[in-house]
């Protein structure tokens, strides 16, 4: 038996693998607010270019990578699947645990498989110039790298608390060259309203989402990127599952569970879509998302139309959601703190083709350690999420006395975060479980727009 398993460079994925050809029922259309019908493609190409908006809508199956892309994945894929033999001794189950370390590319999680195809697609458009929005960093990061590689400027309007608390992903966008300002900024006539209100206002995604945009839509040559949610970032982490489903196979596994963590969806589709597309040819496996019981958008939202952000610039997409309205607990996953979940997520969740569970951040953080002191690595507070959830089953396989093969998705190393940590072992850290009362507030706001089908 191997610790790890590797794949050549010449066995690496080129082609993107696109759900949207073989889900059971269709995706419903993003909808205009103002007028309740389907939005045109050129209703997009004011933030989004052509090509990637092409994707976005695409029915193709396949999506061959361009060369220059696959250049750029060649950096650090295919990437490393590892047997966690500790942690399966440690527990004593008879599962096999599989998972695949997307912690070691550049910024160290999974963003740059879309930040480098979606800065390779501008630049293919003619623009000059990205602008973005990061809460913790991972997303300013990831796209901060991608536009290094490919000659981009990149401006990262960073929530201002994050901006002042998490200095350590601002230098790495500053050292990839990149620019990122703490947001509410001066830069926008929208970060000037709230600077006007409360000059040491400490910001929010949703401001900082505002002024991306508002700089795109103004600016020469420039448009905005979003790291997770949209259709286009899901293709292109499909590439995780795929390397994924040949490691397994060059060693004659297949799982019997998958397991991701859920924030927007994006590494969890990454890794579980190219396996679902087996399950609905009648292979018989259990998907598992798995999310913060503090922001609980599978497990207790609802499936509603409703805005991407909380300042309803966007238009309303057909997910799962616990309201645009949500304002997070501040746990320390930020990237699982978003209301809503994709759309491509949500249908095969209302398809019964994946399963949501909801973890406390004090049983995250426990199953954290324990993998840290078994397997070595010191796993993201998100990715925790999905290690709590493989270790529940790994568990469970141990009472039934089964010989499971569980696959986990290991999104992201947790060196930047280690502050939570010393949180968490220094006893400071509490759960947060969100109120039902409060998702029913919030969600009753979208009882004027229609529902999805
Ligand atoms: C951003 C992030 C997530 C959550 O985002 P998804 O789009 O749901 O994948 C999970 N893990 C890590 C390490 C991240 O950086």
């Amino acid at each position: 038996m191997e610790k790890k398993v590797f794949l050549s460079e010449k066995d690496m994925p080129r082609a993107w693998y696109n759900i949207q050809a073989d889900l059971p029922h269709p995706l419903p259309p993003p909808l205009n607010p103002a007028t309740g019908e389907p939005i045109t493609p050129d209703m997009l190409e004011a933030i989004f270019p052509m090509n990637l908006i092409e994707q976005e809508m695409s029915l193709s199956r396949s999506i061959p990578i361009p060369d220059e892309v696959l250049e750029q994945l060649l950096l650090w894929r295919p990437t490393p699947m590892y047997r966690a033999t500790a942690l399966e001794k440690r527990l004593g189950t008879p599962a096999r645990i599989y998972y695949k370390n997307e912690g070691v590319s550049p910024a160290g999680s999974h963003k740059p498989n879309t930040s480098v195809a979606q800065a390779y697609y501008n630049k293919e458009a003619g623009i000059k110039r990205l602008t973005t929005e990061t809460g913790a960093g991972q997303w300013g990061s990831a796209l901060a790298f991608a536009c290094n590689r490919f000659g981009l400027e990149i401006k990262v309007y960073m929530v201002r608390v994050s901006f002042d608390q998490k200095p350590y992903r601002r230098m790495m966008m500053e050292t990839w060259g990149g620019t990122c300002v703490p947001s509410p900024s001066p830069d926008t006539s929208a970060g000037r309203g709230f600077l006007e209100a409360d000059p040491d206002h400490s910001g929010s995604l949703g401001i900082a989402i505002s002024e991306a945009i508002e700089d795109a839509v103004t600016s020469e040559n420039t448009k905005y990127s979003l790291g997770s949610v949209l259709n286009h970032v899901l293709l292109h982490q499909s590439v995780i599952g795929l390397e994924a489903r040949k490691q397994l196979e060059s060693i004659g596994e297949y799982p019997d569970i998958i397991i991701g963590c859920a924030g927007g969806g994006s590494n969890f589709a990454g890794i579980a879509f190219p396996f679902i597309r087996d399950k609905i040819h009648g292979k018989d496996i259990r998907v598992i998302a798995s999310e913060p019981t503090s922001c609980p958008t599978l497990t207790r939202g609802h499936y509603v139309y409703d805005f991407g952000d909380t300042a309803k610039t966007t238009p309303l997409l057909p997910m799962y959601s616990i309201g645009h309205g949500f304002i997070p607990a501040p746990i320390h996953a930020g990237g699982l703190r978003y209301h809503g979940m994709a759309p491509l997520v949500s249908r095969v969740f209302t398809d019964g083709l994946i399963e949501a569970k909801a973890y406390n951040q004090l049983e995250t953080f426990a199953a954290g350690i324990a993998f840290a002191r078994t397997e070595g690595f010191i796993p993201a507070p998100e990715t925790n999420h999905a290690i709590a959830c493989a270790i529940e089953e790994a568990k469970r396989a141990k009472e039934e006395g089964k010989e499971r093969v569980i696959l986990m998705n290991f999104s992201g190393h947790g060196i930047i975060d280690l502050p939570s940590y010393d949180a968490y072992l220094s006893g400071k850290l509490q759960d947060h479980v969100m109120p039902d009362e409060e998702i029913e507030k919030l969600l009753k706001e979208l009882d004027e727009y229609p529902k999805p089908k």
